[in-house]
């Protein structure tokens, strides 16, 4: 199975992705985090991206894909991917798949992460005392939040038009959400 979760920042789409990919058993691939890891280790790629992603602005399309795409091609080949964090845009999901579909790795569903805007600036705030992630400041969040209104918003019709859409609450406990995802899924 390949799974989208899509969600505004502080949605849980990290925690949620971590638990889905292992109650099912698929590889979980986090656009943010591997975006991190290169900044982290300073490759060419993680130089050019850093200030973007300090200022909680996307990175370049064709970025993300190279990075993204031959991992998710190769886990819908093993046992499917639990995606977060990408596409972030219509355009980013009409590339990906064109990409992914003669290899059969299109998502089979979407899940959208829905929680109102106190409850997201109250929990990445919370967050960045725990993680200390250099984009959990109050600037770059609501930069991030009118990132999410502009850009990735638009996929919520995207994917309702092609059947795929599921919303789910996510401002109730971690558990609560879990089950209501793997209910949306048909799996529990
Ligand atoms: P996240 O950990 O998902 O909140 O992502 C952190 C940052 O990485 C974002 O604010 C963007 O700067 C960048 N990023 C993550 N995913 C994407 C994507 N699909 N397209 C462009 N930029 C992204």
């Amino acid at each position: 199975m390949n799974v989208l979760l899509i969600g505004p920042p502080g949605s849980g789409k990290g925690t949620q992705g971590d638990r889905l990919a292992e109650r099912l058993d698929l590889e979980h691939l986090a656009a943010g985090d591997l975006l991190r890891a290169e900044v982290e280790q300073e490759t060419p790629l993680g130089k050019r991206v850093k200030d973007m992603m300090q200022r909680g602005d996307l990175v370049p399309d064709a970025v993300i894909i190279g990075l993204l795409m031959p991992r998710v091609l190769a886990a819908a080949d093993a046992n499917g991917y639990l995606l977060d964090g990408f596409p972030r845009s219509v355009e980013q999901a009409v590339e990906a798949r064109k990409l992914a579909e003669t290899a059969g790795a299109t998502p089979d569903a979407v899940i959208y992460l829905d929680a109102p805007r106190d409850v997201l600036m109250r929990r990445i705030l919370a967050r960045a005392e725990v993680e200390g992630r250099s984009d959990d400041n109050e600037e770059t969040v609501q930069n991030r939040l009118r990132v999410f209104d502009d850009a990735t918003s638009p996929l919520v019709d995207y994917y309702r038009d092609r059947g795929l859409l599921h919303v789910v609450n996510a401002d109730q406990d971690e558990n609560a959400v879990t089950e209501e995802i793997l209910k949306a899924l048909g799996v529990s």
